[in-house]
């Protein structure tokens, strides 16, 4: 059985950067993913926010055009047009990112497993053995730490001891590889019959449209809403007619970062850490963000064994700075007909509270920073260009 100082479980945004970052800090990793291929089943829109387009060094190649256009529409059509003098959102092309990544990664040293299914967490004294599952052939892997990078409904966080998600809402988008004219623009519609808690939207970044809705699962069928929503506005998008190049969906967990997401034993990153802000559901630059503190906390627990270091990795720390993310998120789900959201959207477009509007969509308050924002290093070393990412063996 090999020994690792971390296994990593789960290869989307958060466990790819965790898993780089620890082996540019000279840990030695395994990387597993459930996927055989990372650009299947991809489940996020991929909207990156300004503020992690100015922190972080993502492949320019891996991103589609500048959106600087917002428009808020309430049930019955009225708009609230919001433009912005920068570049506030990119849509990523996030097969090729998290590819990437992942070549990323092999390049700092991670050994990587895909089509492998974490199946559950021994203890043999000193290490964690972390039992895994590979075409249906069951092996193991001793770590000295595990990250739980896999996603809202985390098997590693039990199996750890550490806290799980327990609000969610459920998105479902199709997307389209089309042209679209007119500026690139992020529409949203505050409509709790056809996205209950949260919003329904349109990216049409000019190369690819985004056609989804989110909302709580006990209140809506998504499938149902989303062909609602579609026959609403494919005229207007060009879309009649057209079958969806893609599929996607999944859970947002939006009950804010879990109490409990360090031990001994391991750390979460990304959704399984309950890293999504409450209120936009954004989800992508917590990931970054949290995953950098994590592998710093990691490497620096590895090295000296002292769980006092683990108290930098503190959910509870970060819960209190999402205080008034949770409270709007409670105010969005409070808006349960679409009179009230027409209510909200005329409220929101008068001078007083249009500035509120502004800063929900255009503001930096994705995620508190970390401390790990300075010396940042580029996802792509500039000598990885392509290249297929090399398997760690199972035998
Ligand atoms: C429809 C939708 C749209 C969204 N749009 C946006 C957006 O535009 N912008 C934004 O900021 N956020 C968005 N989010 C949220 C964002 O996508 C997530 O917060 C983010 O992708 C989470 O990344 P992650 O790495 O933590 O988890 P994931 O991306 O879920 O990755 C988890 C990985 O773990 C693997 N895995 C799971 N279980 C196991 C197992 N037992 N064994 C092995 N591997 C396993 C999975 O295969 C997966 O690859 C959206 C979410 C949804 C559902």
């Amino acid at each position: 059985m090999s020994t690792y100082d971390v296994v990593v479980i789960g290869a989307g945004l958060a466990g790819l950067e965790t898993a780089r970052r620890l082996a540019g800090r000279g840990q030695r990793v395994l990387l597993v993913d459930q996927k055989t291929a990372l650009d299947r089943s991809v489940h996020t829109t991929g909207i990156f926010v300004r503020r992690t387009l100015e922190d972080f060094d993502l492949p320019e190649d891996c991103l589609g055009p500048p959106v600087r256009h917002v428009v808020l529409y309430s049930p019955r059509g009225r708009a609230l047009p919001l433009e912005s003098a920068r570049t506030e959102y990119r849509v990523g092309r996030m097969g090729a990112l998290y590819g990437r990544m992942l070549d990323s990664c092999v390049a700092a040293g991670v050994e990587w497993a895909p089509g492998t299914r974490f199946a559950g967490l021994l203890d043999d004294g000193t290490h964690s053995v972390v039992v895994l599952e590979t075409g249906g052939r069951g092996w193991s892997a001793r770590a000295r730490l595990v990250v739980g990078a896999d996603g809202a409904a985390s098997r590693v966080a039990p199996a750890l001891g550490l806290s799980v998600n327990r609000e969610w809402i459920v998105g479902v988008e199709e997307v389209f590889r089309v042209s679209t004219d007119g500026p690139p623009c992020f529409h949203c519609w505050l409509d709790p019959e056809l996205a209950p808690g949260y919003l329904a939207w349109v990216v049409a970044d000019g190369e690819e449209v985004h056609l989804g809705v989110g909302g709580y699962a006990a209140r809506f069928q998504p499938a149902d809403a989303l062909r609602r929503f579609r026959e609403r506005v494919e005229d207007r998008f060009g879309l009649r007619g057209k079958m969806a190049d893609e599929r996607r969906g999944g859970r947002i967990p939006v009950g804010g970062v879990l109490p409990r997401i360090a031990s001994p034993r391991g750390l979460l990153v990304g959704d399984a850490a309950g890293a999504v802000s409450p209120l936009t559901a954004g989800g992508l630059d917590p990931c970054i963000r949290l995953s950098a503190l994590a592998a710093r906390v990691a490497a620096d627990f590895i090295a000296t064994g002292d769980e006092a270091s683990l108290t930098a990795y503190s959910g509870g720390a970060f819960r209190r700075r999402f205080r008034s993310r949770l409270l709007l998120r409670r105010a969005l789900a409070a808006v349960r007909s679409p009179l009230a959201a027409e209510i909200a959207i005329a409220a929101l477009r008068s001078p007083l509270l249009r500035p509120l509007a502004s800063h929900v969509f255009f503001g930096r308050g994705s995620f508190p920073d970390t401390g790990e924002e300075r010396g940042i290093t580029p996802i792509t070393p500039r000598s990885v260009k392509t290249g297929r990412a090399q398997e760690a063996s199972v035998a």
